[in-house]
């Protein structure tokens, strides 16, 4: 079993997509461990961020999400964090396939709706910076 955590990024919550989203991972026999709406803290989402410091689109990310607010969920199941990046799509939604919740909702990276974790190790370090109290079950 791994636990992964999944961002609802601001678009997706201003466009009604909470839901959606949340039943997709569901119905796909993953269990939502924890969840909140919030308004994300401008140093977790830098800390988060962390790797793209130096990227040129590090300031344009991180104002993102913080425009809005945002839903972090941990998930949790069997193989959760290849299966949830598998489900959102790639990066880039003009090359994700249709299917995911990129492929299906998303048009432009700038507005990608979501973010999971990488890699195990990721998942850990990222759970840890937005559910500092652990998850609920
Ligand atoms: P992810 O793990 O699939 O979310 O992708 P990354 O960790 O590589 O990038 C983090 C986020 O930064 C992505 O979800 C995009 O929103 C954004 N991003 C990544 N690459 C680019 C880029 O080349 N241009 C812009 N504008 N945003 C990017």
């Amino acid at each position: 079993m791994e636990t992964t955590l999944v961002l609802i990024k601001p678009g997706g919550v201003a466009r009604n997509l909470i839901g959606e989203i949340t039943r997709r991972i569901e119905a796909r026999d993953l269990q939502v461990a924890a969840l909140v709406l919030m308004k994300a803290d401008r140093a977790i989402v830098e800390e988060h961020y962390g790797e793209h410091r130096e990227k040129p689109f590090f300031a344009d990310v991180v104002d993102y999400l913080c425009s809005g607010p945002v839903v972090a969920m941990a998930v949790t199941g069997t193989n959760a964090v290849k299966a949830i990046r598998t489900m959102m799509g790639a990066t880039n939604p003009i090359e994700a396939t249709p299917g995911t919740i990129r492929g299906d909702f998303a048009l432009t990276i700038d507005d990608n709706l979501t973010h999971s974790s990488s890699d195990p190790e990721a998942a850990a370090r990222e759970l840890a910076l937005w559910f500092p109290e652990g998850t609920v079950r």
